[in-house]
Formats: structure tokens, sequence, C-alpha cells
């Protein structure tokens, strides 16, 4: 009988070859989303710019519907721009971190009025604009003007350790893991070369169980090689978040009007609408008579259950108190009536209402 001998495949360290493999992949492989062009074509600065901003801290999936919608309504940045601000933001409802779309139309307005509706071309010019950070800026100068520079988000630093090895937990190695990112970055081809990572991070190198054994980079991949790539990244742990409480007040006006009133321009939830709350404070949900600081003198019911909403800092705890009230109610000092308007409920779904004070006003109309 021969001896069986264990080949182990050569390791080399990531480098043009990797670089090489990867982008044969994304040409065969690569997922075909909205906003982009085919491998080796021109993308449009207008779809990448949106789609970076849309999916900052959300999915592709969340976000497709999202896009394909605000395309059809606004098929350029011009159009985007001359859009009422109240319109982007009903619109960007559902899709959470709202300063974001309130920085997307400021950024539209920028480039529409100050540009001639053309994004600058290199990511030291686009980190200019309103709401476009290292990230997103280094994506649409790669995708769209071919800059040879590598965005780095969570995907790409993930695949970065893994390919190096790199055991320095985050968010310690980020300036290791954006400096190993760089050293990949071809000359040619850097926008696929950033969308093949992305995907690569998405589809093969995945947070729990990286599928090595299908990687097209697999025998430059320094993790794999050692066996080490489903405790990598490495994390320094987290503190657990904050619980803040606050209290809703639903006003329903026997005209089936419900009180709204406009938060603070800056700030969590700056410019959108809310149901008239207390400020969201750390320590006791416990509120005395309510009554006494609802927006309008009424007959209010603590309706049964809280809401509860996870923001990045903290987690919110809502009780929710409900009130049929006359038409010709008059609102207390607490509403602040320059900020208040009274809508139809069969309105709702139009106006710019963050998915907290949707879940707040599902709760307290369940019951009628
Ligand atoms: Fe990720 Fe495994 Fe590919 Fe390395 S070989 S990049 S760990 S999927």
């Amino acid at each position: 009988m021969p001896d069986v001998v264990q080949k182990q495949l050569p390791l080399r360290p990531a480098g043009p070859d990797t670089v090489a493999a990867l982008l044969e992949w994304y040409d065969r492989e690569h997922r075909e989303l909205p906003w982009r062009a085919k491998p080796g074509r021109r993308s449009d600065p207008y779809k990448v710019w949106l789609s970076e901003i849309m999916l900052q801290q959300t999915t592709v999936k969340a976000v497709i519907p999202y896009f394909l919608r605000f395309i059809e309504r606004w098929p350029t940045v011009e159009a985007l721009a001359a859009a009422p601000r109240d319109d982007v933001l009903a619109a960007w409802a559902g899709l959470g971190y709202y300063a974001r779309a309130r920085k997307l139309h400021e950024c539209a307005q920028v480039v529409a009025s100050e540009r001639g509706g053309k994004f600058p071309k290199r990511s030291a010019d686009l980190i200019e604009l309103p709401g476009i950070g290292p990230y997103t800026a280094a994506a649409i100068a790669s995708i769209a003007f071919k800059e040879p520079v590598t965005p780095v988000d969570g995907n790409v630093e993930r695949v970065t350790a893994r390919l190096f090895a790199v055991r320095t937990p985050l968010p310690k190695a980020k300036a290791e893991l954006r400096r190993l990112a760089a050293t990949l970055t071809p000359e040619k081809r850097p926008g696929d070369f950033a969308q093949a990572l992305m995907d690569l991070g998405a589809t093969v190198c995945t947070p729990k169980s990286p599928s090595c054994l299908v990687c097209p980079v697999q025998p430059d991949c320094a993790a794999s090689a050692k066996g080490i790539e489903a405790s990598l990244p490495a994390k320094t742990a987290k503190a657990e978040r904050p619980v803040r409480f606050g209290h809703a007040f639903l006003a329903l006006r026997e005209d089936g009007h419900v009180l709204l009133r406009r938060r603070p321009e800056t700030g969590l939830l700056g410019g959108m609408l809310e149901i008239p709350s207390t400020p969201w404070a750390e320590g006791s949900s416990h509120l005395v008579g309510p009554q006494r600081v609802a927006p309008v003198r009424g007959d209010w019911w603590r309706v049964p259950g809280d809401v509860v909403h996870t923001f990045t800092h903290f987690r919110l705890e809502i009780a929710v108190h409900r009130a049929i009230v006359p038409v010709d109610a008059e609102l207390t000092f607490w509403a602040e009536p320059d900020r208040c308007q009274w809508v139809h409920r069969r309105d709702l779904d139009r106006v710019a209402l963050p998915s907290v004070m949707r879940k707040v006003i599902q709760h307290a109309l369940k019951e009628g």
C-alpha cells in the first residue's frame, strides 16, 4: 500500500493574486442589485450615493424597495433636491436613523445648487458633502469614479481580519484593518474590488459560519489556514444598553384626527413627527398623575402593556395613554401648541413618523 501523503495547501500572504481571484469570482458570482452596473461598467454616482446612504446600518434586503421607490419618484439628484423635505422624510420612514435622511436631502441640495448636479469624483472632496463619511466617500469614489480606494465597513473589516489573521480586537484593530485593506486595493477595477469584498462578506465570509470551502481567496487566508476564522474579528465586550422610559399621549379627536407634534430639529429623530411624549429618561417609569402633563385635557386611559423600541445606544420603554377628545379641544401648555398639528388617522401613513411612533399609534389604537 502506498503511503497516504497529506498535502497541505501552500499559504501565500494576501496580495495581487488574492485580488485577481476575488475579481474573477465577482465576474461570475456578483449579486444583481438595482444600483449596480455590470462588472467593469461605469455606475451612476447618484444611484451609488443613494444606495450607500440607505445601506448604512441597514440590510440590502430592507433597502431595495426604498431605493426603487426613491429612484422612481426622484430619478435625479436635482429632483430629490427640489422635493419638500417632509416628503423625503416620509418616504424614508421605516429605514431609521432620520438624521441620515435630512443629510441626504441637504447633500442633494448642495450637489444640485453648487455643483451643477454632479458629484465630486475624489473621495477627499466627497467627504466635504453633508452626510458623507470616509466609508461612503470611498465607496462612491471607487465604484462610480474608479479612484483606487477601498471602503472599509464591518463586512470588509471582518474579511480583512480573517485574510490576515488579525487577532487584535475591534475597535482597537480598525486602523490596522484599514491599512491592510488598502494594501490590497488595485489600480484597475477598484470599484469592482470594493463590491467584490462587500459580496464576499455578505455571502461567503459571513459573521458566524464562513464558507471557506467555496471561498475564492481561501488559499491566501491566514485565519482559515489556522482554523481560527470563526473567532475573528475579535471584539471587546460591549456594555449593556441602558433603558430609558417615557409616556406618550395619543389624543384622538371625535372627528378621527390624531394630535401630532414636530420634534426639535436637532437631536434624536430631529424634525420628525411624534405622538406628544414626555422626555425619554433613565430611572423610573413611574409618573404621578399622567393627566397633569397630557397635551389635551381629557379622560386619559393607560393602554395595557408598554411599547419597546431599541435604538443604537439605548432601549426605550414607552407607556401609552389614550383619550378621545372633542373637536374643539384646547391644547395645554405641555403640548407646546406651536409645534402641534391634527392629522386624520387615515393620513398617518403619509406623514414623517418614525417607526417607534408608528408602534405607539398601533398600540394605542388597537382597541378601538
Ligand atoms: Fe473568510 Fe474563510 Fe474566505 Fe477566509 S477562507 S476569507 S475566513 S470565507
